[in-house]
């Protein structure tokens, strides 16, 4: 057995050690709390022995920092200490410490207090790996949380549904997922995120037990996701009510291992007799309105609808049509040419994907592209896209035509394992492209990728001589700071600030900040989506100096984008 002893008294320290190692017990000595802290953390002691008074971080700082810390929540914990208030006394175990012996202390007394302590923790753990085991070996309980498994929910709810008579019985499910969980995996490890889902469970559970616990019911689905089954529930409002009471319990700050995590949770729900008669369906509608929440914001709640159903199914269409899209050649890249401002020259073009499917005819990229995000298949058809392009800005440059950049979309997944570099280094070799007249157009969705490692990616990209633009500004999260550390050339103002610039005096103002703040950082701005001169004459006078929009041309095809090489001047006549 391995008990650790915090004191800083040296003396007292060694007397201790001494009269423990006599009684056979491995000891690990610290001379102060922060000290005791990080070999607790190490080396994961039996028992703790700690004074109260010592530097740095004293007695209760050291028991409430180890019981924050799922490794040593349950660590037994003596406090020993020359402080013999009933107060202090009680804000040692208050703070979590099994006994508080005061000094001077006798031999048998600390003996005692030691080997009952570790007896109890020993029958506790044996009686938590009993009930694990049996929860394991029982599939229908989830060996993790200990809450009832599908299978047991399945048996649950089918009950639930059978005791249900008259119109104003009615059993809803909630479904319950956590927003950016594989993020808790990825970055602190497994047992941090174990112990996120086992208190999440405890939460979920104790709540729906102050209710009548043989009716309600919550289950663990797998992974993050939970499913509750309510039956007192009456109404569209109550359930409501009554989901955001559940998702406000899992937005509760969570404390796993010393880290202080928050988290919000989707949910969606369905009601039975209302969405359907069967338990199966019931499940699966609450899970179609979970996916929907998800797709829709962080901490959002969705009752189910049909025609939740038949977006899902079309997802699943799209999903499975653009696996073989690429070999049918049913993709094209259409391009969308950009103008200076000032003097009508064109300066280059924006590649943009198009789809036509055999069937289901064209299918615009802003329902295709999530589709494609979601399956991963954007990094072959990202990949397709810049070499398509690539080669088509290398004809356009044999023709003549110069003075032009060819900016292309990525989509963040496409930063995944850094690939990204070498993907681009590859297309410039193979087509033979220069490299500064690629342009990549990222998103502001990458800031809630891991920081580090984009940056790193976008250096790197930055170092092969390639342009990088901000797609789509002002929509999503970007803090100053973020931005001034990318190494950004560009920033386009998205389409829906240009839509009202004439009109609106907020989207005018926000557009003029916008242009300021990347002139000041050093970069250039391009307004999207401009389709009337108004919009133009306005972008002209906050001093944008480049525009792309149906003004000048949609995006075309190849054989037709050549055509704009003459300019905005030459294309309209002036006034
Ligand atoms: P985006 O990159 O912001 O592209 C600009 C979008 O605005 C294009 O929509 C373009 O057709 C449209 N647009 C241009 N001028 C005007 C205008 O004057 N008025 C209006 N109303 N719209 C205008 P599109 O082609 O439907 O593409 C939608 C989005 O799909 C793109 O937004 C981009 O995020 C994504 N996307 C397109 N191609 C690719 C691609 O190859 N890879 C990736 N990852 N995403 C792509
Ligand atoms: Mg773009
Ligand atoms: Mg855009």
């Amino acid at each position: 057995m391995k008990i650790l002893i915090a004191e800083d008294e040296p003396s007292l320290r060694e007397n201790l050690q001494w009269m423990l190692e006599m009684e056979g017990y491995t000891v690990l000595a610290a001379c102060d709390g922060r000290d005791a802290f990080e070999r607790a953390c190490d080396s994961a002691p039996d028992l703790v022995i700690t004074d109260v008074m010592m530097p740095h971080l004293d007695g209760y700082g050291l028991v409430k920092a180890l019981r924050e810390r799922e490794s040593t929540a349950t660590t037994p914990i003596i406090m020993l200490s020359a402080k013999a208030d009933r107060g202090d006394i009680r804000a040692g175990m208050n703070l979590g410490a099994d006994d508080y012996i005061t000094k001077p202390y006798r031999r048998e007394e600390l003996l005692a207090a030691i080997s009952s302590r570790l007896a109890r923790k020993a029958s506790l753990d044996e009686a938590a790996l009993r009930l694990r085991t049996e929860a394991s070996q029982d599939q229908q309980y989830d060996a993790l949380t200990t809450l009832p498994g599908k299978e047991q929910f399945d048996k649950r709810l089918a009950t639930a549904l059978a005791g249900c008579s008259g119109t104003r019985n009615v059993v809803s499910v909630v479904c319950l997922g956590l927003d950016g969980f594989s993020k808790i995996n990825d970055s602190l490890g497994k047992i941090v995120g174990d112990g996120v889902l086992r208190e999440a469970a405890k939460r979920l559970f104790e709540h729906l037990d102050q209710f009548d616990a043989s009716l309600n019911v919550v289950a663990r689905l797998g992974g993050d996701t939970f499913v509750a089954c309510l039956t007192g529930v009456h109404d569209q409002a109550a359930l409501e009510c009554a989901a955001t009471e559940l998702l406000s319990l899992l937005a509760a700050p969570y404390l796993v291992d010393g880290n202080t995590l928050f988290l919000t949770a989707c949910a969606g729900a369905s009601i039975y007799p209302l969405h359907t008669d069967t338990a199966h369906t019931l499940l699966l509608n609450a899970e179609s309105a979970l996916h929907h929440a998800k797709s829709c914001a962080p901490g959002s709640y969705w009752l189910f609808d049909a025609a939740m159903n038949r977006q899902v199914a079309r997802r699943l269409q799209l999903h499975n049509a653009l696996h073989v899209a690429l070999e049918r050649d049913e993709l094209q890249v259409f391009y969308q040419p950009q103008v200076r401002i000032e003097t009508g020259d064109l300066v280059g073009f924006e590649a943009l994907l198009r789809w036509q499917h055999p069937a289901l005819g064209w299918i615009s990229p802003a329902e295709f592209i999530p589709v494609a995000e979601e399956s991963g298949i954007i990094i072959k058809i990202g990949e397709w896209v810049m070499r398509t392009a690539a080669a088509q800005a290398v004809a356009w440059l044999a023709l003549g035509h110069s003075g032009f950049r060819m900016a292309v979309n990525l989509s963040v997944r496409q930063f995944a394992g850094n690939n990204l570099p070498n993907l681009v280094r590859k297309v410039l070799h193979d087509t033979g492209l220069p490299a500064q007249v690629l342009e990549l157009e990222v998103t502001e969705s990458l800031a809630l990728q891991s920081v580090a490692s984009t940056l790193g990616t976008l250096h790197e990209c930055k170092s092969l001589g390639v342009k990088l633009a901000m797609d789509d500004f002002g929509t999503g999260y970007s803090s100053l700071s973020y931005l001034k550390r990318y190494p950004l050339n560009a920033l386009k103002i998205d389409q829906s600030f240009v839509r009202n610039i004439t009109q609106d005096a907020g989207d005018a103002a926000i557009t003029q900040a916008i242009v300021a703040m990347a002139h000041s950082f050093g970069m250039s701005v391009i307004a999207e989506g401009v389709e009337t001169t108004e919009q133009l004459e306005f972008l002209r006078t906050l001093g944008c100096e480049e525009f792309q929009g149906y003004l000048f041309s949609r995006p075309v095809p190849a054989f037709e984008a050549v055509k704009c090489f003459s300019g905005y001047q030459g294309r309209v006549a002036p006034l």
